[in-house]
């Protein structure tokens, strides 16, 4: 056999490995006449295989069950998580907030530290991120995987960076993931918040078996992550997918991102928040004080309807341009109650360009913040098993 046909073998093997670790981990599969049914590959193969992820601690065998894919008259033997394997260490930053968790490589966390941020400089924010990752790092024995940092973009996945998000503590091309990695000798990834929540709706979420979704997030600002062919949309560097800035009034409010009338000035919450307070006279601070308020009073309900009109319009254009089949809604939007649903979901299907040939669903995400969706392990499982 020739060095090239053994490299390839090589090649073909560590690809099935992987394929057979995505199903056991993000599929539930769990025996091994299903992992054949599901890959393709023969019993004999899967066997070996599996063997293989036995012996190094990635998987073990668990007690016989019945299950749909029993033979008759035999009980398949369950194949789990090593209860040695890898861990994964995710630290989600948001403008306030700090969590840093330790998890299994079935997201199951195994400790969660969340500590407040406020007023911080590079270094204390620095500071606080490794004393909680000490803490966790050290919490058990099993190797880890990889450390996933989620941020608000914009950041460079590609080199590591967090570019310069707004309201961020002064962070400017700031290369964390250096940082570190140089500090734990563990691999070190990024990620901006809206990409880490689609593709921890795509892992674990209602993006599971959808191809094509966008995911939404709009809280103080507008996140946005973009599945398209069951894959992540990078761009070049995993900056994209920026839809809260794309214009929807060439007149309207200057933008902190030097554009004029983007999406994201109208519908973030502080935007509609201030325009309830003003129209009604309140005080509202938090988005679901202004739903309860809509609920009870139809001028309130009105103004509602019309101010998801700049919502509806962002959406059609981002429909229209990648054609996907459905919207992952998080954030404070994914609170509003079905009827407002029902009218975003009509009004796109009624304006987008390929209206009446095949419908857009909109749904609410069920991982509904950057915070709950444990999006950084899911991009370090994104690069471990080659997704
Ligand atoms: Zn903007």
């Amino acid at each position: 056999m020739t060095k090239n046909n053994i490299k390839s073998g090589q090649l073909v093997k560590e690809q099935h490995l992987n394929t057979l670790l995505r199903h056991l981990i993000l599929d539930d599969c769990t025996t091994r006449i299903g992992l054949a049914k599901k890959t393709g590959l023969t019993k004999m193969t899967v066997t070996n295989l599996v063997n293989e992820l036995i012996q190094n601690k990635l998987i073990c065998e668990t007690g016989t069950q019945e299950s749909k894919d029993s033979l008759p008259g035999r009980r398949p033997i369950y194949l789990v998580v090593h209860p040695e394997a890898p861990h994964i260490i995710d630290v989600t930053i948001g403008r306030d907030f700090l969590s840093v968790s330790r998890v299994d490589m079935k997201l199951n966390i195994i400790i969660q530290q969340k500590i407040k941020l406020s007023g911080e400089n590079l270094q204390s924010f620095l500071h606080k991120i490794e004393s909680e990752l000490e803490y966790v790092i050290r919490y058990k024995p099993n190797d880890i995987l990889g450390i996933g940092v989620v941020t608000p973009g914009p950041v460079d996945a590609e080199n590591g960076l967090i570019i310069n998000p707004p309201n961020f503590f002064g962070i400017n091309n700031f290369n964390v993931c250096r940082y570190l990695k140089d500090k734990f000798k563990i691999p070190t990834y990024i990620q901006k918040d809206g990409n880490a929540c689609a593709l921890a709706e795509q892992m674990y979420g209602k993006g599971k078996n959808i191809g094509d979704f966008i995911y939404f997030l709009a809280t103080q600002g507008v996140g946005v992550g973009i599945i398209t062919n069951h894959r992540l949309l990078n761009g070049r560097r995993s900056s994209g997918a920026e839809i809260g800035h794309t214009c929807i009034d060439p007149n309207g409010e200057l933008c902190y991102c030097g554009n004029r009338g983007c999406l994201e000035t109208f519908i973030n919450q502080n935007a509609v928040l201030a325009k309830f307070n003003a129209a009604f006279g309140k005080d509202f601070t938090d988005f679901s004080q202004l739903l309860a308020f809509c609920d009870a009073d139809a001028e309130g309900e009105k103004l509602l309807f019309r101010s998801l009109d700049h919502l509806i319009i962002g959406l059609i254009n981002a429909v229209n341009i990648l054609d996907c089949e459905a919207i992952i809604i998080g954030g404070v939007y994914a609170q509003l109650s079905d009827k407002y649903f029902a009218y975003i979901e009509s009004e796109i299907n009624n304006r987008i360009l390929l209206s009446g040939y095949k419908r857009v669903q909109l749904m609410r995400a069920s991982i509904a913040s950057a915070q709950q969706a444990l999006g950084g392990a899911c991009t370090v499982l994104y690069h471990y098993l080659k997704l």
